[in-house]
């Protein structure tokens, strides 16, 4: 791993940089995954890198939905597995989910370098290497999944997902959470939860917040982080 001095001022922006790029030598994470990251982090600038009051809010009451489901998931893809391997397995543990490999851009290749470095930070059994079943209106490749996991989950977390996945998993009558610096998405608008917040705050805080059974309007939700955007920006001008 490159080298970053620790007094250089975007110390933790590099740090996470340096993740993704190991993550894609090690097989990991695919190079699309590198701009995915990329729009993330102009969206970070905008909530000045930090978790908003907003996104705790979200992160409790996915904590709260997570331990009342009765076959809660969480779907990893090649992102996730970089940036934050232990806290996903610890995250799974806390709240009782399984854990299913799930990708955009699937290779057999990929699948199982994800499914390798969760075992290696402490995962018993990750699902999605060997799928039975499909989620229906995605083509072939996206919409491979696991009957045990993904198929007949209740109440699903999609990390730094795509549209068109989230909103198949919404139309099949799951609860969606899914967590999104972009509360522009497609993702974002069609959750039910949408944690706007670096998965690299994101995760850490759900592995010690107290969970919070709550309705939340995720909406009102959104349009908070926007207005809190707003306000970064326009303060820059005053
Ligand atoms: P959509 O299809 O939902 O409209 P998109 O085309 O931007 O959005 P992807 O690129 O597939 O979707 O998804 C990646 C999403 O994850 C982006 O919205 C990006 O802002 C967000 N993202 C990237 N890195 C992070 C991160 N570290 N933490 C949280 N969100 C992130």
């Amino acid at each position: 791993m490159t080298e970053i001095p620790k007094n250089h001022p975007r110390y933790e922006s590099l740090r996470i940089r340096e993740l993704l790029v190991r993550g894609v030598e090690e097989g990991v994470t695919s190079k699309a995954g590198l701009i995915a990251h990329g729009r993330g982090e102009a969206f970070d600038y905008l909530i000045g890198e930090r978790t908003a009051e907003e996104a705790e809010l979200a992160e409790r009451a996915a904590l709260g939905a997570l331990l009342s489901a009765k076959n809660p998931v969480i779907s990893v893809n090649g992102n996730v597995a970089a940036l934050v391997p232990r806290e996903t397995v610890l995250l799974s543990e806390r709240v009782g989910a399984k854990l299913e490999v799930n990708l955009f851009h699937r290779t057999e290749q990929r699948m199982k370098a994800i499914r390798v470095k969760l075992e290696e930070h402490g995962a018993v059994e990750v699902l999605g290497t060997e799928p039975d079943a499909k989620i229906p209106g995605l083509d072939h490749s996206r919409g491979l999944c696991t009957e045990e996991g993904i198929f007949s989950a209740d109440v699903i977390l999609v990390p730094l997902e795509d549209g068109d996945r989230a909103q198949a998993l919404s139309a099949m009558g799951k609860q969606v959470i899914t967590v999104d610096l972009n509360p522009l998405s497609r993702t974002s608008m069609c959750a039910d939860i949408t944690i706007v917040d670096n998965i690299t705050r994101a995760f850490p805080n759900m592995l010690t917040l107290e969970p919070l059974e709550i309705d939340l309007d995720n909406r009102e939700n959104l349009s908070g982080m926007m207005k809190l955007m707003c306000k970064t920006l326009s303060s820059l001008y005053e």
